[in-house]
């Protein structure tokens, strides 16, 4: 029986264009200024998931970022390889042991900077901060990240101590696993690294870049449904159609998300009951 590779790594395995099959037993090759990401979970078939379709997937097997999976199983304890037990002082459910979480972590930060701030090490939890877009530029500027995880009712807080490690949370609910919030911590991040989406640009006047949300969009056909597109977009006026999209931005942005509009306007001098005319 052969016996299952700690470490999994996804999208592209070389690190010079060849036709030649390397091995690729042994140290995952270190893609050469990828931005890499390596997530410690109980479910290493559960990536690259959705990140392997469309944009994130087109870039990860052109090795503009790189994803290592490392199998918290293997590090669990006994024939059985047990990875969790019962609650200190009792209560429902199990928590992920701290020494077989922390081999596991341990193994996934063999090679990579001690620096938290260019190598972040995360455990997606319901109890850490939500994510944001400034947070995902901050990951996105760094030389890639760890994430852990979590199953059951969480992590033994020794790890979380142990590791330095800053919890990030998808929302407000609870999910069964970490994975999922992972997946989407790690799209939201890759989209901002040059080169990922074709027009870079997309980035920059999209929704929270400038602390609004989007103004609606509309395409073709002209007329759906009996459904017109707002007639300012067709006037080919670029400049009203810059005012236009920047009204209706923060029109959406004071209905919908007060508490945005009240910092945009706190960092503009601006009166948050002011409406812009069009
Ligand atoms: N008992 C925990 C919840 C455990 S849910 C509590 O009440 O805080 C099991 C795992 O799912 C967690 O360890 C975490 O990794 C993941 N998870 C659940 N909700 C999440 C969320 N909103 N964001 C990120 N990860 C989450």
């Amino acid at each position: 029986m052969t016996k299952a590779p700690l470490s999994k790594s996804h999208g592209r395995k070389t690190i010079s264009a060849t036709m030649q099959p390397r091995d690729l037993m042994g140290e995952t090759p270190q893609l050469k200024n990828a931005w890499r990401v390596k997530i410690v979970t109980l479910f290493p078939e559960a990536f690259p998931g959705v990140l392997g379709a469309s944009l994130t997937g087109k870039a990860l097997t052109e090795g503009l970022w790189q994803l290592d999976t490392i199998d918290l199983r293997p590090f669990g304890e006994g024939k059985h390889r047990n990875v969790d037990d019962t609650p200190s002082g009792g209560g429902a459910g199990m928590v992920l042991r701290a020494d077989v979480v922390g081999k596991a972590l341990e193994t996934a930060q063999q090679g990579t900077p001690t620096d938290r701030a260019k190598w972040p090490v995360i455990y997606l939890s319901p109890r850490g901060k939500p994510m944001t877009q400034a947070m995902m530029q901050r990951f996105a500027k760094g030389d890639g990240m760890t994430l852990l995880c979590g199953r059951f009712e969480g992590v033994d807080e020794r790890v979380i101590e142990e590791f330095d490690i800053e919890e990030v949370s998808l929302g407000d609910f609870v999910l069964t696993g970490g994975e999922i919030a992972a997946q989407a911590l790690i799209d939201a991040t890759v989209r901002l690294i040059p080169r990922v989406l074709g027009n870079q640009e997309s980035t920059e006047d999209e929704s929270f870049s400038d602390g609004l949300l989007e103004h609606p969009q509309y395409t073709r056909p002209a007329v759906w449904k009996g459904r017109t597109i707002p007639e300012m977009l067709l006037s080919g006026h670029h400049a009203n159609i810059s005012n236009w999209r920047q009204v209706m931005a923060e029109r959406l942005t004071k209905k919908r998300r007060p508490d945005l509009w009240r910092a945009y306007c706190e960092t503009r001098g601006r009166d948050p009951n002011e409406d812009r005319e069009l």
